[in-house]
């Protein structure tokens, strides 16, 4: 995927306007965040889970290497194959040598923000092998050429009355030619097309929540059994999936199931949680002739040397931006790469570089709700706060901002003259808001002054009130 980030401050403002977004956003903050304060409230040992969780992913992380040959071996032993790719390009070159050893036409495709990552489809497609995105949001925003805009509901941004006009659009050529406008009879709709092409595909390629290390297990999770279908009807399953991934027991996954679910959608467990291990066997009744994993790093093991390591625990529920005001208001194409909302936030700029990302980290009001749901535990603030300071360190940091942060930062150190400074500000904007107390315009402030007022403040800083009310003579 082509990243986009740096027009970040753009495509927010675009997405402020839009009507539509504003309604399909509206679901994800009601709809998802209540759901899981829902299902959390009736697992008394959440939180207990969560420390296990992490527990889990942080020994892991300790011993990656170990974890991931163990994982290799076992796939082997069960008859697949692990493809070890350093690059996006590597893994997408993997793909396609694949498809051709099987003379692929077309293929269906599971859910997978990792190929979103390594931009798979367009590549495939110029290739000559037609991906078919099996999930039903992944197959509406393939319809509509958009790439998703939220790690869990791709086309969240997109109401019903939209994706009625695409289907009406897309689906006449299989001779569906009423325009159908009822949530069920357009799930039904994409149903019936998609069998098809369940049929027909010769590769059935899906992510991975988890890789399981002492059994050579891949485990996904789904709502509609798109993935099943996918990997045990074609000839060949491939599995395409990040070094993080891999966890060391069935065990392990169950404890992190246990999460994932109640986290993403407030469901206790996802409709179908499907573990795939090695291809066929000689008495099994379907199941691919060939089962192969692509294990993509793309800087991952750098990562998990970093400071920043703890990203690496995420475990993809999209809790974090079904909490956060910025996401709620931008939705997640304004991010500009794959991974939106906090934990698009904190990980993309180590994809697409601080350069590239620079906004990024600044899209967050540091409300800590993100760190507060995520179930891993991932400090999502903390890690933008570096991120913001790494941007200042290398000068990406717009000038006037630099030179905001200096000032700031030189008051901050000279408490006379910060005490002074901010009793002229309060007094100034105080008498700038008059009677009403509310301030239309100000140099500086255009970005919020130009759709909201700014409340002047009450009239003394907060160091002088907490004098005062200690009973002390400011
Ligand atoms: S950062 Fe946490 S809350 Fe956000 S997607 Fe990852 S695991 Fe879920």
């Amino acid at each position: 995927m082509k990243a986009t980030a740096h027009d970040f401050k753009n495509a927010a403002s675009k997405a402020l306007k839009d009507d539509n977004l504003r309604q399909a956003l509206h679901r994800v903050e009601t709809g998802f965040a209540g759901n899981r304060a829902a299902a959390i409230s009736r697992l008394p040992e959440f939180h207990d889970l969560r420390d296990e969780g992490v527990a889990i992913k942080m020994h892991v992380l300790d011993h990656l290497d170990y974890y991931l040959e163990r994982f290799e071996q076992k796939v082997i032993e069960t008859g697949g194959q692990v493809h070890w790719c350093t690059t996006p390009k590597e893994a997408r070159d993997t793909i396609l040598e694949l498809c051709r050893s099987v003379d692929a036409k077309t293929c269906t495709k599971g859910k997978s923000m990792i190929a979103e990552e390594i931009a798979l489809n367009p590549f495939l497609e110029e290739n000559g092998v037609l991906p078919i995105e099996t999930d039903l949001g992944e197959y509406i925003i393939q319809l509509a050429d958009e790439p998703p805009s939220h790690i869990i509901g791709p086309a969240v941004h997109k109401t019903k009355d939209q994706i009625s006009d695409l289907f009406f659009e897309h689906h006449q050529k299989y001779g569906k030619t009423e325009r159908q406008s009822d949530g069920r009879m357009l799930v039904n709709e994409a149903r019936e097309i998609l069998r098809q092409k369940y049929i027909d595909a010769d590769v059935g390629i899906t992510g991975a929540n988890f890789l399981i290390a002492e059994t050579g297990s891949t485990v996904i999770v789904t709502n509609e059994g798109n993935g099943d279908l996918t990997q045990s009807l074609p000839k060949m399953h491939i599995v395409i999936a990040s070094l993080e991934k891999v966890i060391p027991t069935m065990e392990d996954a169950s404890t992190i199931l246990r999460l994932l679910a109640r986290s993403a959608t407030g469901q206790e467990f996802s409709v179908y949680t499907t573990f795939s291990t090695g291809p066929r066997r000689d008495d099994d009744l379907d199941g691919p002739g060939s089962f192969h994993v692509v294990l993509l790093d793309n800087g991952r093991s750098k990562l998990a040397g970093s400071e920043d390591r703890e990203l690496l625990r995420c475990i993809r529920c999209g809790a974090c931006m079904n909490h956060c005001p910025v996401y709620h208001a931008v939705g997640g194409h304004a991010y500009g790469w794959v991974y939106p909302g906090p934990i698009g936030a904190a990980l993309d700029p180590h994809f697409i570089g601080i350069e590239e990302a620079r906004h990024l980290p600044n899209a967050s009001t540091f409300c800590g709700r993100c760190e507060d749901v995520c179930p891993m535990r991932i400090p999502l603030p903390s890690i933008l706060r570096r991120w913001r300071e790494r941007a200042f360190e290398s000068n990406v940091t717009p000038p006037a901002e630099r030179f905001g942060v200096g000032a700031w930062a030189w008051l901050a150190k000279h408490p006379a003259f910060y005490r002074v400074g901010t009793r002229l500000a309060v007094r100034g904007l105080s008498l700038l808001g008059g009677r009403r107390k509310r301030i239309a315009k100000l140099p500086l402030a255009g970005g919020w002054t130009a759709t909201r007022d700014l409340p002047a403040p009450a009239g003394q800083t907060f160091q002088d009130q907490w004098r005062r009310q200690r009973g002390r003579s400011a």
